[in-house]
């Protein structure tokens, strides 16, 4: 898909050349002030009037206001009202604006399971979805680093991008994985994603990795190393919830002996038993030296939500119009396809992990009480999770772990710019703050529900009233009208599906 657009950032061309001959006309140098922006359209100076403000902070809504948007940044936030001068004006009345999204567990895939698919789809969900930052997490990395290039400079219509490295899979000496690391260095990683290591690699990468100043986070897996190598050796966050509470577990988890960690369905299985087989004080043992050590946590509670009800994973409403067939075909239950391990799901599996949910939640909420910091991140195209509404998902899910509306959104925003080390510049509503700026029709605080792209069922006057969804995502300043963007979306699919038969 080809998207063509103008970067208004400066005057046109006509008005350029009507100032400098001093022939413009009165007309023209009042511009009207009620101009509706251009979809991907830089305005100059773009104005969001009259909107209630939700800062990212985890402080109460406040307006309402109005914002004014300068080429890239946050310009001004004023009572409704103040600001008048504008070249393009979204009337907020009636909605809320928050910061932008950020996704600190996501990957870029232009394919599932070798069958292609247009990276803008993905793009595409995430922007509609609210994600304006994105941190990958594993994936192609010579390409990532393109994408992230193109997106950096506004040539393509997606997310701003971090790119995180795998250091070999745990394959190697320690010697050649720290020359891994330098590598990655070299090649502009923004960080190091850990996974599968034993305790004398780790050593040698953790080391390495604070040598060269490279963040880090890890996926730890059942394997020799647990949550307390991560925090002792300094990671600065964890992935899901493995390696948490197999540091809390006496002695190591009870595998029956037939348990085979290749086959997905004994592995996720028996992952859906791991937190019942922990011990609780020292699951809080293990939340205080996160605390202490300053170790983010990235739960990604959404992306295993099929384990705990397979029947309404594999009928979201949205997948009729927006599920491409590429990821379609990847979900379908089978051994190949990672996450697709739902070959013979049983009743008893999804009560184990809904059990298992309950404790990590329990785990999770205790983390944020202490001073823990929470992300927000999807991890989709796997189990039966969507690019983007797994992310909606995932933010309804810490409202469910017990967290306030409030502290949800911060977690998705002000923590996530600051895991990234751009917490001085992007997550919050604050003048001279990079403008990544959602316009959401509805108020979050009072039903996340309305953040999903294909929108929420409310009640306007005892009637119910489909509504909702992001209006505008702003990132970078530019606005991007988020029904463009899904019927888009709507169109990659319908034709993908027209191109099969
Ligand atoms: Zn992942």
């Amino acid at each position: 898909m080809v998207h063509v657009r103008t970067l208004s950032r400066y005057p046109s061309a006509l008005v350029v050349a009507g100032l400098v001959l001093g022939m413009l006309s009165v007309p023209r140098a009042q511009a009207p002030v009620a101009k509706a922006p251009t979809h991907a359209t830089r305005a100059k100076r773009l104005l969001i009037h009259n909107a209630m403000v939700i800062y990212g902070n985890a402080k109460p809504a406040y307006g309402p206001m109005d914002i004014l948007v300068e080429d890239n940044l946050i310009a001004r936030v004023a009572p409704a009202g103040t600001i008048k001068a504008a070249d393009a004006v979204i009337d907020a009345t009636g909605k809320y604006v928050m910061p932008g999204l950020v996704n600190t567990h996501m990957h870029w895939q232009d394919e599932r399971g070798g069958v292609p698919m247009p990276i803008q789809y993905e793009r595409n969900l995430y922007l509609a979805s609210g994600v304006t930052t994105t941190r990958e997490v594993g994936g192609d990395f010579e390409k990532s680093k393109r994408w992230q290039a193109e997106s950096a400079a506004n040539t393509a219509i997606a997310p701003r991008m971090q790119v995180y490295w795998v250091p070999n899979r745990g394959n190697g000496t320690p010697e050649a994985l720290r020359a891994n690391v330098r590598e990655a260095k070299a090649r502009g990683a923004d960080g190091l994603k850990i996974f599968g290591m034993d305790r004398d690699q780790l050593e040698a990468v953790m080391d390495e990795a604070h040598k060269q100043s490279l963040k880090t986070t890890t996926h730890i897996a059942v394997e020799e190393v647990t949550a307390a190598d991560f925090i002792e050796l300094g990671v600065d966050s964890i992935e899901h919830f493995y390696g948490v509470a197999d540091a809390a577990i006496d002695g190591i988890q009870n595998f029956p002996p037939d348990h085979n960690s290749s086959n997905e369905v004994h592995r996720f299985g028996r992952a859906g038993e791991l937190y019942a087989q922990a011990n609780r004080q020292k699951l809080s043992q293990v939340v205080d030296a996160m605390v202490a050590r300053k170790v983010a946590w990235s739960p990604t509670l959404s992306i295993y939500e099929a384990s705990r009800d397979l029947t309404r994973a594999q009928n979201l409403p949205w997948y009729r119009d927006y599920l491409h067939p590429a990821v379609e075909a990847f979900f379908s239950p089978n051994l190949d396809n990672h996450g697709s391990y739902f070959v013979g799901w049983t009743n008893t599996q999804e009560v184990r992990w809904r059990q298992q949910y309950r404790i990590w939640m329990d785990v999770l909420r205790e983390f944020g009480l202490k001073g823990g910091t929470i992300t927000t991140g999807d991890d989709t195209a796997f189990i039966y999770s969507l690019y983007g509404f797994g992310m909606v998902r995932e933010l309804e899910l810490h409202e469910e772990a017990g967290f306030h509306p409030l502290e949800v959104i911060k977690h998705a925003t002000v923590n996530g710019a600051t895991l990234l080390g751009l917490g001085d510049r992007l997550g919050r509503v604050r003048q001279g703050y990079l403008a990544d700026l959602l316009v959401v029709n509805g108020n979050p605080l009072e039903n996340l529900h309305v953040l999903n792209p294909t929108g929420a069922d409310m009640n306007v006057n005892g009637r119910n009233v489909r509504g909702g969804a992001v209006e505008w995502t702003i990132k970078d300043g530019i606005p991007y009208h988020g029904p463009t963007l899904m019927r888009e979306v709507k169109d990659i699919v319908a034709r993908a599906r027209a191109a099969r038969k």
